[in-house]
């Protein structure tokens, strides 16, 4: 197993994240098989119980974990399937631990945070690294590892600690760092300036750890000057200084770290034998999603109605999953995000600019999604904007707490049910179209949240067009990270009028797809589709979105699933093509070294 960490210098939010995945994508389009780790070295044990205020949007895992958004950065690069032990906390570590201790373990020993809990990181990290994460069902030979925050961080120091150690237990030829540092361009001095970095990197070197590579982010390209300084002062060669800057899209970023020469640095450095005869289709994939992006003319307009659209991380993955989807039907994706509150009446008397732009924005959308969300906040301004796009006839994708809003809406607008509403917001409503679940309702104030994956069926017989831009699938996993559900006694109510549930979980109780009839697209679902979505595979039911905003949909479903040529990029025989079949191509890939449900979660709603 070969380790990158991938540690930060001076501030975070500089690209970290898009940095480490790209390291690995690079190294996956040599055959390598890639596996990722985050460490997030704050006390939560996870992020289930995070406002989305707070580090942007829960990502969630397959197997119902709750972590840190930069897991979904490397599901996406790698096309992977990581599990919950692969976003390490100093929560989760601690825990361990103690458990361990009040178990005895430690044979009457103090324990400490050396050995103790530094020796418990390095075997998480080592057991963790072995896990497969792609279909291939094979161990890992590359294991990216991030640590989150920045070097000099207090809850950062055992981790870093734990490294140093971890060097000498792995071998120094298959460990190597990677310290991605900020170069500010301060307008004052009209300089890249490097003491930032010099100075995070002798912090690093002060906690035992040596960097191999530092890259250094930056708004514009570095000059030589610059690369030699940083070289000087940080002890690294200057080849070994690299340099990203700010890039049209993230797409271009394995491309740039290729550029630069690092898939041969890191198989020099980590003795690792690249495959003499390639066709790097992953990489060319890469390539021509980048130049898609620069190259787009067409814009389709999308606005996001959502409740914390202050903190537009918190809808990381929708976001992701709608650029996927305009990026394969080839526009660029024109988002707005608009606040639901402001379009609620109150805030007419209360903040009138607002609610006046906040109506403007909508009626200049093209196409609505309603994405998920916690708590009463918003709702009634989720289901204005959703009858305003049901009214008008504009595409509509509603997740999660958006396909919920769509039933209270129907109820509401259409079967004339005026107080209808989910239980969540009004316990008291008489027509409560959406409940808690009841088996995870267990009486106190502890529920508990359906999430990870589940299979959802679609009815047979039942025209759907999900079901067609799935594949004319009998049925589809999705992620899930619910509490409430459309309740089943309305069901028929809501069909005799055409709004359909034409996907039900597997028992056949669940609402999970929602569909109205005569209309362009309007599709509910109770799962979150875009933690599935990938760059070279969009979400079906973004892309069943996007198509219809851009008015593709009818001719796309007609084609079979396909796009018109017009619509295809040139190097793309068919759409088909999209399939990661590079593990094909490469039979062997010789490593020269040696060795070669949180179901459970209380729930946190936004303040
Ligand atoms: N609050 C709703 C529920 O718990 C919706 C959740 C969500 O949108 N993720 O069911």
């Amino acid at each position: 197993m070969k380790y990158i960490l991938v540690t930060g210098g001076v501030i975070s939010g500089i690209g970290k994240g898009v940095i480490a995945s790209s390291i690995g994508t690079l190294l996956k389009s040599y055959a390598l098989r890639v596996t990722a780790i985050k460490i997030d070295p704050y006390i939560n044990i996870d992020a289930g119980t995070f406002s989305p205020y707070e580090h942007g949007e829960v990502y969630v895992l397959d197997d119902g974990g709750e972590v840190d958004l930069d897991l979904g950065n490397y599901e996406r690069f790698l096309d992977v399937t990581l599990h919950k032990d692969n976003n390490i906390t100093s929560g989760k570590i601690y825990q361990h631990v103690i458990e361990r201790e009040r178990r005895g373990d430690y044979l009457g020993k103090t324990v400490q945070i050396v050995p103790h809990l530094t020796n418990a990181v390095q075997d998480w990290v080592e057991r963790v690294a072995a896990v497969p994460v792609d279909n291939t069902n094979k161990e890992p030979e590359v294991c990216v590892i991030e640590l989150g925050g920045t070097i000099g961080d207090i809850e950062g120091m055992p981790f870093v600690e734990a490294f140093r150690q971890f060097i000498r237990r792995v071998g120094g030829h298959n460990f190597c760092n990677v310290h991605v540092s900020l170069v500010p361009h301060p307008k004052t001095t009209g300089e890249l300036k490097t003491k930032p970095t010099q100075v995070s990197v002798r912090e690093l070197n002060r906690l035992g750890l040596i960097p191999d590579l530092i890259i250094c982010r930056s708004e514009r390209q570095i000059n030589e000057e610059v690369r030699e300084k940083i070289s000087n002062f940080c002890n690294v060669l200057p080849e070994h200084v690299i340099c990203i800057h700010d890039r049209s899209s993230i797409y271009r970023v394995p491309l740039a770290l290729e550029e630069q020469g690092l898939a041969k640095y890191f198989a020099e450095r980590l003795r690792i034998q690249l495959p003499t005869i390639h066709t790097r289709k992953l990489m060319s994939k890469w390539r021509d999603l980048a130049d898609r992006h620069d190259n787009m003319t067409k814009e389709v307009n999308i606005a996001l109605v959502g409740k914390y659209t202050r903190l537009q991380d918190s809808y990381a993955s929708v976001v992701k999953a709608l650029q996927h989807s305009a990026l394969h039907i080839h526009h660029r994706l024109n988002l707005t995000y608009i606040d639901a509150e402001s379009l609620e009446p109150e805030s007419k008397v209360k903040s009138p600019i607002q609610y006046y732009e906040a109506w403007q924005e909508l009626c200049k959308a093209e196409g609505v999604i309603v994405p998920g969300g916690f708590g009463p906040r918003g709702v009634d301004g989720m289901v204005l904007a959703i009858e305003w796009a049901r009214v008008n006839k504009k595409p509509f994708l509603g997740v999660c707490l958006g396909m919920q809003c769509a039933v209270i809406e129907f109820a509401r607008n259409v079967l004339n049910w005026t107080d209808a509403n989910s239980t969540e917001v009004d316990d008291k409503t008489s027509r409560p179209v959406i409940i808690d679940m009841p088996e995870h309702h267990g009486g106190d104030m502890g529920g508990t949240m359906r999430v990870g994956l589940r299979t959802t069926n679609f009815k047979s017989g039942h025209p759907s067009t999900l079901k067609l831009l799935y594949g004319d699938v009998a049925s589809v996993d999705e992620r899930h990270r619910h509490r409430y559900e459309v309740n089943p006694d309305f069901v028929a109510d809501f069909s005799a009028k055409g709004l359909h549930f034409v996907g039900q979980d597997i028992e056949g109780k669940r609402m999970e797809v929602m569909e109205l009839e005569d209309q362009p697209y309007f599709v509910g679902v109770q799962y979150h589709p875009e933690y599935l979505s990938r760059p070279l595979k969009p979400s079906p039911p973004y892309l069943g979105l996007l198509l219809a905003t851009s008015n593709k949909l009818t001719q796309y479903l007609a084609r079979g699933c396909r796009l018109t040529p017009r619509n295809r990029s040139d190097n793309e025989s068919s759409d088909d093509d999209d399939t990661d079949d590079f593990n094909v191509i490469y039979q062997s890939v010789n490593l020269v070294a040696n060795g070669s449900a949180g179901a459970d979660k209380p729930l946190v709603e936004e303040k």
